[in-house]
């Protein structure tokens, strides 16, 4: 017995010390790059798909390809990682070329396509595009990174200058610094949309119907690491080597407590520009990612994102040579089932804001050669331009008040079909609501608040083409006050605003009982709580005996975190939960 555990410890030893032996000299070439770079790219063997899953919460794993993980780490991240006693190989930072980056400040040259412009030369650009094309295009700074560079957005657009009811559509490239083809990418097609519109009929319609936002570079502070004149030696990360793809309030569970100021921007400019259609430009390999990344069940619109992601993929075999974005599922996966991610801004813009967005990887190459851009898009463009359109198809119209003809916020949900916030909401402005749908047979309810619920039954969707459905909601009778006072059953509505920021209105109805007099007929005691996503009672708004009536509650959530709440109503019989989602 002792014998044997005299030989088990000295395996077990033996063991740790090769791994030691093996590691240590790697751990000191991670050194190396996390105090030069404040991050470290290297890969490592898993075998098994939760264990991977499990260290995607530790680190970013940026690819995963047969048993061989890829990823990077910053200092603290790393030295997580290094717990794990997981052999591993640092390998040379993509950022980091060894080839000429032909950085470029002259218009004139840059338009070639085939160099990288300097930060200012872009900046100069991108406001010289609103410049020369002032009613097509408008230029939108989100907001400064860490480091006080700007998030710019080209807005395109007929009538650019003037709200019209159009859906938004929207581009962002680069949030990972050092995956720099869709950087030019955009901006060329920025350039291309801009003076192809009268000329090419595609995009003159496009560019009539749609509002199209695009953000060449999510994270200049990445890409110019190493100052404004170059992009060698850019990294992953923001300025603070976090990783904006891993940043955002999580899905499957909150728990992203320090976001990050480009974060914090584009979360703010999601919920005031209400992009319906989006996609976010990467680079490493070569595919289109739909949703989820981080649950292994189906988006509820699963069969639409398979056909648009297909499309991209097939358009582009079409242009490109036989081994360009021909891998996973030729092309395309699901974000789940290439590797689990907490905290993408794909899965936060569906799940929070009700878009549509899929993470597109472009280029093998992070930080591509410059001579292959222009190559590269020739294989994309076509795809580019036809994914944008997706934005008008589907089931789409204005909601309006039946006797006011004012637009209506109200909510669009397609029973027995949507799931996870696939839902979608028209805008107060105009009333438009965009539902991209695979082709079929739905069942629509429209409801807001204050309103009789319709539900309109068998729409039509065809693919590629728009059903156009106007709808009118009839206000619940209307008293002096505007307030139902004799409703006819129990109602929760949902939450308005939502998400919101930091107080919303809760409102429900309590109906006269039926055939019940006295004491009994005149209340009916009635809670309404408020509830954290883990289950726990965190506010109570109400707990006592009401009358029949309409009720109106504010919950004024200044001390709570951001997260998902739920409200739950209960009354004589009647109970009923909604959930609302708190951004700050
Ligand atoms: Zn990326």
């Amino acid at each position: 017995m002792r014998t044997i555990l005299y030989i088990f410890i000295t395996l077990t030893l033996l063991t740790i010390n090769n791994y030691s032996q093996q590691n240590s000299c790697e751990i000191k070439k991670a050194y190396e790059y996390l105090e030069s770079k404040g991050e470290v790219y290297f890969s490592f063997m898993v075998f098994d798909k939760a264990r991977l899953n499990d260290i995607s919460k530790i680190i970013s794993i940026d690819n995963f390809s047969g048993e061989t993980a890829f990823a990077y780490a910053n200092k603290q991240e790393f030295e997580e990682f290094l717990k794990l006693d997981i052999p591993f190989t640092v390998l040379p930072h993509p950022g980091d070329a060894e080839f000429d980056v032909k950085m470029k400040s002259s218009p004139e040259e840059i338009l070639e396509w085939d160099v990288y412009p300097t930060y200012d030369a872009y900046i100069a650009m991108m406001n010289q595009f609103a410049a020369d094309f002032p009613n097509l295009c408008r230029i939108v700074n989100i907001g400064s990174t860490v480091q006080g560079r700007q998030m710019l957005f080209a807005v395109i657009s007929d009538n650019v200058n003037t709200p019209e009811p159009e859906p938004k559509a929207m581009y962002t490239s680069s949030m990972h610094g050092d995956e720099t083809t869709g950087y030019v990418l955009m901006l060329r097609l920025i350039h291309t949309l801009l003076n192809s519109y009268n000329s090419n009929t595609q995009i003159t319609q496009l560019v009539n119907n749609a509002e199209i936002w695009i953000n060449p570079l999510a994270n200049p502070d990445g890409t110019y690491r190493t100052g404004n004149n170059t992009v060698n030696g850019a990294i992953r990360g923001n300025a603070n080597n976090v990783d904006l793809n891993r940043n955002y309030p999580g899905t499957d569970y909150y728990g992203n407590p320090n976001l990050q100021p480009e974060i914090i921007n584009f979360m703010n400019a999601s919920g005031q520009y209400y992009w319906r259609l989006s996609a976010n430009f990467h680079g490493g390999t070569e595919v289109v990612n739909y949703p989820w990344d981080c649950w292994a069940r189906l988006a509820a619109d699963d069969a639409w994102w398979v056909r648009v992601s297909r499309k991209f993929a097939d358009t582009v075999h079409q242009y490109a040579p036989s081994n360009y974005m021909n891998e996973y599922v030729n092309g395309i996966t699901n974000g789940y089932a290439w590797y689990y991610v907490h905290g993408s801004r794909q899965d936060y813009q569906i799940y929070y804001r009700h878009g549509r967005e899929s993470t597109i990887e472009i280029s093998d190459t992070k930080l591509l050669p410059p001579a292959q851009l222009p190559a590269h898009w020739e294989y994309l463009y076509r795809s580019l331009i036809g994914y944008l359109e997706q934005v008008q198809y589907g089931i789409k119209g204005q909601v309006t008040d039946s006797v006011t003809n004012l637009p209506l916020k109200a909510k669009i949900s397609i029973s027995g079909f949507d799931i996870d916030s696939s839902e979608v909401y028209s805008d107060s402005l105009f009333g438009m609501y965009y539902r991209m749908i695979i082709a079929g047979t739905y069942n629509l309810t429209f409801s807001a608040p204050g309103y009789y619920s319709k539900t309109i039954q068998n729409v039509s969707a065809v693919n590629d083409q728009a059903t156009v459905l106007n709808v009118k909601l009839q206000p619940i009778i209307n008293g002096i006050s505007g307030i139902n006072n004799q409703p006819q059953e129990f109602r929760l509505y949902q939450n308005y605003p939502n998400p919101f920021n930091p107080s919303t209105t809760i409102n429900f109805e309590i109906p006269l009982s039926r055939g019940v007099s006295g004491e009994a007929g005149r209340g009916v005691f009635t809670s309404l709580k408020i509830y954290d996503v883990l289950g726990n009672e965190i506010a109570v708004l109400v707990n006592s005996k009401l009358t029949p009536g309409t009720y109106e509650y504010q919950w004024d959530a200044t001390n709570y975190p951001s997260g998902v709440y739920f409200y739950k109503l209960t009354t004589g019989d009647f109970s009923a939960v909604n959930k609302m989602i708190l951004i700050k």
